[in-house]
This record gives C-alpha cells, structure tokens and sequence, in this order.
C-alpha cells in the first residue's frame, strides 16, 4: 500500500513552490524535490508546449503519489504578456542615440523592423512612452510615428534577442487580459485538473472574476490566484484581493512596471493585505537567482527570503532557479532550510498574528480564531481542523499558530490545495472515518504526525461544511489516552 500521508522529514510552515522546466522535468530531480521540502509544482504557460506540460503533470502526480506526498500543481497563465518576435539574425545590438522601427505587422524581427507578438498594441503606444525590454535591460521610447511604423530612440542599448518581453509601464493597453492562448491553457489545466491557477498582468478585478466564472463553466473549480505586476493592479489592490482565491507578489514584472525601489513594500503592502483578508500569498522571482549558476546563493538573496517569511508570506517561489538553473534541488534545499531556521527563531521575527477585524465575519472565521485561541491557552499539542473545501485551513492559517495543525479532508483534491497555506499540514481520511465523532480517527493521525504523546491535549475544530449546517461550527478539546 503507498504511504498514504507519509509525514515530512522536516515540515516548514512556508511552504515552497518550484517551477518545472528543462532542468527538474524527470522523475529524479522531481523526486528530489519532494524529498527537500517542496510542496507545489508551477507549470509556466509562458514556456513549453501542453505536450510538455502533460508531461511534467504525469511525473509529479506520479512521484507524489508513491511517496504518499501533498503536491499542488499551479499552472500559470501567460496572460498579455507583449514580446519581440523571433529575431531572424542571431541577435540584434543596439545602443542609446539609435533609432529603431517598431513595425506594425507580423513576421520576423529585423534590425530594420523589429516585430511583437501583439502589433495591435502599437496603437496604443502614446509619443513619450517608454518601452522595457528584457526586463529593462535595454530601454527605448516612441518618438515618432511613421509610415512604416513606430520610431523608437534608444536610451539604454544592448543586445535584443529573440522573444524577449517588453514592458509598457505608461502604456494604457487595450487589449484583452485574458489571451486566446490563455483560454486554451485554462481549458486544459481544468481537464487535467490542475490544482491553482494563477494569472498574470492582472489589471483589475472583473479579469479575475471572468477568470473564476469561466472556470465554473468549464467543469473545474481551481482557486485562481492573481499575480500582481502591473501598476494598474496597485489601483485596484483591495478589491483584487477580496476577489482572488491567492495572491503572487510577481516581483519580475513589477520591478519593471514600476520603479523596483518601490517592490519590497508593496510586498510588505500585499502580504498584510492578504493576512488581513485570510489568503494565500506566494512571494515570487528572483528570491535565489544566482543559484541559477552557483551552489549558493548570495547573502542577500538568503536574506531576501527570510525577510519574505517575517513579512508573513505563506509561500516562497522558484523560478529560474529550477525551471532551467544548474542547481535545482540544492535552490529548493536551500529555501527549506531557510524556512526553518527562520521559523525556528524568536517569536519576535514570526509573522505577527493578525488581530485585525474580520472584514466578512462568519461562523467560520470565528471558529478558526478562537480555536486558536483556545490551542495557546490549553497548551496543545496541536490544532486538527475538520475541512471538506479547505476554508477552514484557510481561515487558520492566517493567525500562524506556533503549533501544529493538521487539516484533515476527504478529498485528495482538497489535500493538494491545502499545500499552498501556511503552517497547515494537509491530512487526507477516508470518507468514512472522517466522522465527527471519530476521535480515534483524529487520534491516530495526531500521534502519527505529530510529537503528540498520551495525556497531551488537542484541538478540534470543525467547520459548518462538515457539520453539514450553515451556522454551525464547533471546537473541542481533547485529552490522548
Ligand atoms: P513570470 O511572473 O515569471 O510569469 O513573469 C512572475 C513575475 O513577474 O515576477
Ligand atoms: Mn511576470
């Protein structure tokens, strides 16, 4: 029989999210990663074909699976992100004082012509407008607009290559947030039942309910995560938030979008925020880049991620360093060892818990404070939430109770979703044992998953999806025989 539940060797509260590319697609690296403390596989729409991606979803439910393992798959959607079409020649080099032509039309790119993907977008493009490409290594600026197209000066020069994305940060673009592409991808993450699904350039709420009806639509009910990285989106921050199921601080394009001095509060900004509302936030890019090349990361980027702990996020991101990096399994190592050692610290560096008033207030909510309350006060050994969608988990987790909590569910689907909150450990039970009055049942999987021993105290709470009464929750405590 598989392992069913297998605890982890060493859990963190953070939870550790990888992106699968070249470097980590086989079952070895994948394997590896489970081993040092991943907990979500993120499938990049931007990369790759959905042959590859069937691939990636195939080795990690597999992997997952034998090793008894909660892995969530998040598949990202590329959303309008605009970039330079193939570049004919190996590589173009511009450099500041050049002029080059920004054509409207398809094909190519040339150094006479350069091309985008989205050339309906040029009209958009107002005299004066900076445009950032490759996460503005180089920058250029509409200065006229001719026959043959846009002319564009170049301010910071450099070597333009192929694909490379291109930044509008002053651009009001109209064009859709959700791409035909990106309706294809939906539609397959939904049939192959991904777990999350994030979505990129969000602008403002309606794209992320859209987003969410369509997927009810289409058979699926996968939490959509909005990925913030365009300034339009800082307009808009409090009704995305309460709108989203999640939240990623993309901190590539924001530091793009707008000046990158301002990234590291609006990630304190949108950590508090989501803290507030209850959901879940992953802090992404860039966190350990030059493991891209090195064994190690730089004192910085270690610090970088601690800092994002302390902020109070419930996940760290992977990028480059595992999608294409030379040292995958040590990056996502190196963030679990973080994670614990930051945990592990003074109270005073944990993420504050939040006592700030329920903005929706419900049995739920109440339930999931004072459990936790009542866990402090009792000296538990540990929380055990009863949760048939995962809200009351959800719900628990932003208080980061400083003790274990296991969130028990009947669905393997629910269990996988767990895997992106903080601190909740997800526990599948047979439909049948999940009982309320299953104490054993509770019993067996605090003892098995926690240092739990006879005597210790416990809590259970219990949400009013699983009383199966809308207004009615509970919370017990527990003594071990
Ligand atoms: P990306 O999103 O990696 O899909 O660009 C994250 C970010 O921009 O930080
Ligand atoms: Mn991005």
């Amino acid at each position: 029989m598989r392992p069913m539940n297998a605890k982890p060797i060493q859990s963190t509260g953070t939870k550790i999210v990888a992106t699968i590319g070249p470097a980590s697609q086989s079952e070895t690296v994948i394997s590896d990663f489970i081993d040092a403390g991943l907990s979500v596989a993120r499938i990049n729409f931007s990369h790759g074909s959905l042959q590859d991606h069937a691939k990636t979803v195939e080795i990690v439910r597999r992997v997952a699976s034998e090793k008894g393992a909660a892995i969530g798959i998040l598949g990202d959607l590329s959303g309008p992100k605009i970039r330079l079409t193939d570049i004919a020649a190996e590589s173009i080099h511009v450099s500041p004082g050049d002029y080059v032509t920004l054509a409207p039309d398809t094909g190519e790119s040339t150094i006479d012509r350069l091309r985008i993907n989205q050339p309906e977008i040029i009209a958009d493009i107002k005299i004066g407008d900076p445009l950032l490409i490759d996460d503005g290594e180089i920058s250029i600026r509409a200065t006229r607009q001719t026959a043959d197209g846009l002319v564009c000066k170049v301010e910071i020069g450099g070597t333009l290559k192929s694909r490379k994305g291109i930044n509008l940060p002053d651009t009001d673009l109209h064009i859709d947030s959700i791409t035909e592409k990106d309706w294809g991808d939906l539609r397959w993450a939904i049939e192959q039942n991904l777990d999350f699904i994030a979505l990129s350039f969000v602008r403002k709420l309606d794209e992320v309910q859209r987003l969410q009806t369509r997927i009810r639509e289409w058979g699926g009910d996968q939490p959509v995560f909005a990925k913030i990285e365009t300034r339009r989106a800082m307009d808009h921050l409090e009704e995305i938030v309460r709108a989203a199921d999640g939240i990623m601080v993309a901190r590539g394009d924001l530091g793009v979008e707008l000046d990158v001095a301002t990234v590291p509060r609006i990630q304190k900004q949108l950590i508090d925020l989501c803290r507030i509302h209850a959901k879940p936030v992953i802090t992404a890019t860039q966190m350990l880049q030059s493991m891209v090349d090195s064994p190690t990361p730089t004192r910085a980027e270690v610090s970088d991620v601690a800092n994002a702990i302390c902020d109070g996020t419930d996940a760290v991101m992977l990028s480059a360093e595992t999608a294409t990096g030379n040292y995958p399994t040590r990056a996502v190592a190196m963030m679990h060892r973080i994670a614990r050692e930051t945990e592990a610290y003074d109270q005073d560096f944990q993420p504050t818990r939040v006592n700030k008033d329920e903005p929706n207030c419900t049995v739920s909510s109440a339930v999931a404070r004072s459990a936790t309350q009542v866990a402090d006060e009792v000296d538990a050994a540990g929380l055990v939430v009863m949760t048939i969608a995962g809200d009351l988990a959800r719900l628990v987790s932003k208080f980061r109770l400083d003790r274990p909590v296991l969130a028990l569910t009947e669905t393997e689907q629910c269990r996988r979703r767990m895997a992106l909150m903080y601190g909740i450990r997800p526990v599948f039970v047979e439909k049948k044992e999940s009982d309320l009055n299953a104490y054993e049942t509770v019993e067996r999987v605090v003892l098995q998953q926690t240092d739990a021993k006879a005597g210790d105290l416990f809590v259970i709470a219990t949400s009013p999806s699983v009383t199966g009464t809308v207004n009615t929750g509970s919370i017990t405590i527990r003594r071990i025989d």
